[in-house]
C-alpha cells in the first residue's frame, strides 16, 4: 500500500488537467477553510496531464457532482495514511440542484427557486429535464 501525504480523507486522482478548482467549487469545498492539497498539471501516463486533489477529513463531502464534472476521475479513500479503496465516481441518472441550466429561456432560469433537474441521456451527456439543454461546466 502506498503511503500518501494525507492521513484520513480522499484523493481525487485523474482529474482533467486545469479543472481542480472547478471540481472543488462543485463539491462545495472551501479552499480557505479545508485542509487540502492540489497538484495541477502533473504528468499522467493515461491522460498526458492531470490534476490531483487531496482532501483531509472529507467524511461530510457529497461527491455526487463528481459524476458530472470529473467522470474519469478515481476516488481513493485514505485511512491512517493508506489507500483502502479506489472507485470511479457514480454517474447518477438524475442530478437535482447540482448544476444549473445555461439556457436563458429555460423555465429554471426564469423562475427563481425552481429545482435544477438534469438527466443522463443515452450518449452519456447530462441534459436539462425541462429544455434538454446540454449541461456545461
Ligand atoms: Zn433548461
Amino acid at each position: 500500500m502506498k503511503v500518501t501525504s494525507i492521513v484520513d480523507g480522499i484523493i481525487i486522482d485523474h482529474v482533467q488537467s486545469g479543472t481542480a478548482l472547478k471540481v472543488l467549487h462543485y463539491l462545495h469545498v472551501d479552499p480557505t477553510s479545508t485542509r487540502l492539497a492540489l497538484i495541477m498539471n502533473t504528468d499522467s501516463h493515461k491522460y498526458g496531464r492531470k490534476d490531483i486533489i487531496k482532501i483531509e477529513e472529507s467524511d461530510d463531502l457529497d461527491l455526487t457532482a463528481l459524476g458530472f464534472i470529473a467522470p474519469q476521475a478515481t476516488v481513493d479513500m485514505v485511512r491512517q495514511g493508506h489507500i483502502v479503496s479506489k472507485h470511479k465516481p457514480d454517474r447518477p441518472v438524475h442530478l437535482v440542484n447540482v448544476i444549473s441550466c445555461v439556457n436563458p429561456r429555460c423555465v429554471t432560469s426564469v423562475e427563481r427557486g425552481a429545482d435544477q433537474c438534469f438527466h443522463l441521456d443515452d450518449s452519456g451527456v447530462y441534459r436539462c429535464d425541462y429544455c434538454d439543454e446540454k449541461a456545461e461546466l
